[in-house]
């Protein structure tokens, strides 16, 4: 349920009405946007008597809401969530970001090298990974603690903020010095370790699931929100669908429908959604104009000799030959 305040509402009515409804057992969100000030209740609101509380001077109109995600609902935020990374780089709310690097974390040498260029070629933040989710247990691993203390030491040479992924909560630690913790697609619905992303003080990635609905995607930033950490960044990456000629199915349309349902940024991952490197320029100008917040691209000084993911990942003349193309894009991209 939302309640919608009047303009400037007597300070001891809302104060009245707010204790009223947590004596009730129920959550509030309070969104000051510009036009307006909305409550969001969140909690089971089936016994709250609407007329009452509509009938109150403070009180412009009051509205059910049928979705069972709440905290990220648009409609209890309508204004768009801009996430603070670092002072100086935020994504949402206009603000768009990319986010490149290779798939893994390989060696001191790859990693900055890797940094310097995505930076040069116009890169807000760097990603790699360290802890790495594959589907055969012979396959790279990624160089786990190792790889993140080498993220660490290209984030001091270039700069930017890091962005890896966390597979398990007794590996939180490890990332006390990451600036954005991922969660990556597999890992999406596993609901103890996005409790405890809830309770961090850091903006968290989310990545959909291969398999799962807009509505899964949203519950699952729910859970983390529910926590009391509201910086979360959605990210499109694909999903399985009959086709194989590309690795995954890249649901373009979830970007300007994400939109109406939440929030939050929305971020695309081109690579893993295609799994093929000339694909990914075309969905990244595509995602781009859909509206996207930002963009999550791997990029690898020699993608022949990478340990994952090298056929999806870009050199960094083409990453760069992208973000020229990306940047030529942003002015007529979709805005709602
Ligand atoms: C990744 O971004 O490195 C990754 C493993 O992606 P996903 O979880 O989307 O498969
Ligand atoms: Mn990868």
């Amino acid at each position: 349920m939302i309640v919608v305040l009047k303009d400037n509402p007597d300070q001891k009515q809302l104060e009245n009405l707010v204790a009223w409804l947590k004596s009730m057992g129920l959550g509030i969100h309070m969104s000051e946007g510009q036009s307006s000030t909305i409550m969001g209740l969140i909690g089971d609101t089936s016994s709250v008597d609407m007329d009452l509380i509509n009938a109150l001077d403070i009180v412009e109109t009051v509205k059910r809401v049928q979705e069972p995600y709440k905290n990220v609902n648009r409609k209890f935020h309508p204004e768009d969530t801009v996430v603070e990374i670092v002072p100086g780089v935020s994504i949402g709310g206009g603000n768009f970001q990319v986010i490149a690097g290779p798939c893994s974390v390989e060696s001191e040498e790859q990693v900055c090298e890797v940094a310097e260029e995505v930076k040069k070629a116009g890169a807000g933040l760097y990603r790699g990974g360290a802890f790495k989710p594959r589907t055969s247990p012979y396959a790279f691993q990624g160089m786990r603690d190792e790889g993140i203390k080498l993220l660490l030491e290209a984030k001091e040479h270039s700069g930017l903020p890091i962005v890896t992924e966390v597979m398990d909560i007794s590996h939180l630690p490890l990332f006390e010095n990451v600036d954005v913790i991922q969660v990556g697609a597999r890992n999406m619905q596993n609901f103890e370790l996005l409790k405890e992303l809830g309770h961090i003080d850091k903006p968290i990635l989310l990545k959909r699931g291969l398999s799962s609905t807009l509505q899964e995607l949203l519950m699952s930033a729910e859970y983390i929100m529910a926590g009391g950490n509201e910086r979360i960044i959605l990210c499109e990456r694909g999903i399985r669908t009959f086709e194989t000629a590309t690795r995954n199915t890249l649901d373009l349309a979830a970007v300007p429908l994400l939109k109406t349902m939440t929030h939050l940024p929305i971020v695309v991952d081109p690579s893993h959604a295609t799994g093929i490197a000339h694909l990914v320029k075309p969905m990244a100008i595509a995602a781009t104009a859909a509206g996207a917040d930002g963009l999550m691209i791997e990029v690898h000084n020699n993608p022949a000799a990478a340990l994952c993911d090298g056929a999806q990942s870009l050199t960094p003349t083409a990453f760069a030959d992208v973000m020229k193309c990306v940047d030529a894009v942003r002015p007529v991209a979709y805005k709602g």
